[in-house]
């Protein structure tokens, strides 16, 4: 029996035989996402979406609400989630695919990994402070959906209503990128952690948007090296943070390292996303769908 089928305690909606349009990346307000689990749901079944994963950081909380929603409007869906790691000083986000949502490795990593991020948020708000921008941690919680998952877009929604910046993207590039005043390190999980919550949970690891990394093409490749031989399986080719260079470049590296293909349009609310949900681009038709691995 498939694992998908295996681990889903939910209604099930089988999935389509050959989906046409399948989205394995976006958010809730579970974690930075504008939208219940329920509302995300609805709307990816309104674009045309026919295979869906919700994929919230660092936080399994919504899938129950979005598999029930999911299966109301016979939406086949898929549990989903997209853990922070830190690779060689390099923050990088892992998607795992099809898993139990119950098992305690990854139930437990998962709640460990979200405990350091409220002192972080704190961290954040004195370093702008430092700048001059008093306020912005106590700012910032009045954006916060869920108290366990403070993020730095909700940081970024509360600079903008004040004026800081004109938009998102404005107050990352000045504000909250590596290296600008409101960025902080921080301790994220190993990739051989995430890892082993993704597989012991039985689920399938993705590499989530690579196209965003500042990483030289051999440091990329080194991660890919390491996410294999850990039993990474896909990457997301298609994603809606990356370009039409980007879909070709990671497409010739999923050839490569006979990786699976993953497609999300890393959705996070109305007006506030790249791309709305079911929207990436398409994946290159040689390219083995991540579906396959979970379905
Ligand atoms: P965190 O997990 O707290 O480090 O926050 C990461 C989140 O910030 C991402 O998932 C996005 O929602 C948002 N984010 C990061 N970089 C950017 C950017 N350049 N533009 C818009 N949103 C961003
Ligand atoms: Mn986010
Ligand atoms: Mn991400
Ligand atoms: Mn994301």
């Amino acid at each position: 029996m498939p694992a998908f089928v295996l681990n889903s305690p939910f209604a099930f909606v089988p999935p389509p035989v050959n989906p046409a349009n399948f989205d394995f990346h976006c958010h809730s307000s579970v974690s930075d996402g504008l939208l219940p689990p329920a509302a995300v749901a609805r709307r990816a079944s309104a674009n045309g979406v026919d295979l869906w994963a919700l994929t919230d950081h660092d936080d399994i909380g919504g899938i129950a609400e979005a598999a029930e929603t999911a299966a109301e409007l016979g939406l086949a869906f898929v549990a989903g989630v997209e853990i922070s790691i830190e690779w060689r000083e390099t923050p990088i986000h892992i998607v795992g695919l099809g898993f139990d949502h119950c098992h305690p490795s990854l139930v437990d990593g998962l709640e460990a990994l979200r405990s350091g991020r409220l002192e972080r948020a704190q961290r954040m708000g004195d370093a702008l402070a430092a700048i001059g921008i008093p306020g912005v941690f106590a700012g910032a919680m009045g954006y916060v959906t869920n108290p366990n998952l403070i993020s730095r877009a909700h940081f970024a929604r509360y600079l903008v209503s004040i004026g800081i910046a004109r938009d998102i993207a404005g107050v990352f590039q000045h504000y909250l990128a590596p290296g600008k005043p409101g960025y902080v390190d921080h301790r994220w999980a190993t990739l051989a952690d995430a890892l082993d919550w993704i597989h012991a949970a039985g689920g399938v690891a993705v590499l989530a948007h690579p196209g965003r990394y500042k990483m030289s093409g051999g440091d990329m490749r080194k991660f890919l090296d390491e996410f294999k031989d850990l039993g990474g399986q896909a990457i997301e080719v298609a994603s809606g943070s990356h370009s039409p260079d980007h879909v070709l470049h990671f497409a010739r590296l999923a050839r490569h390292y006979a990786f699976h293909a993953s497609r999300g349009s890393d959705f996070h609310g109305p007006e506030e996303s790249y791309v709305d949900l079911g929207q990436a681009a398409p994946l290159p038709l040689d390219l083995k769908p991540v579906w396959r691995l979970i379905c």
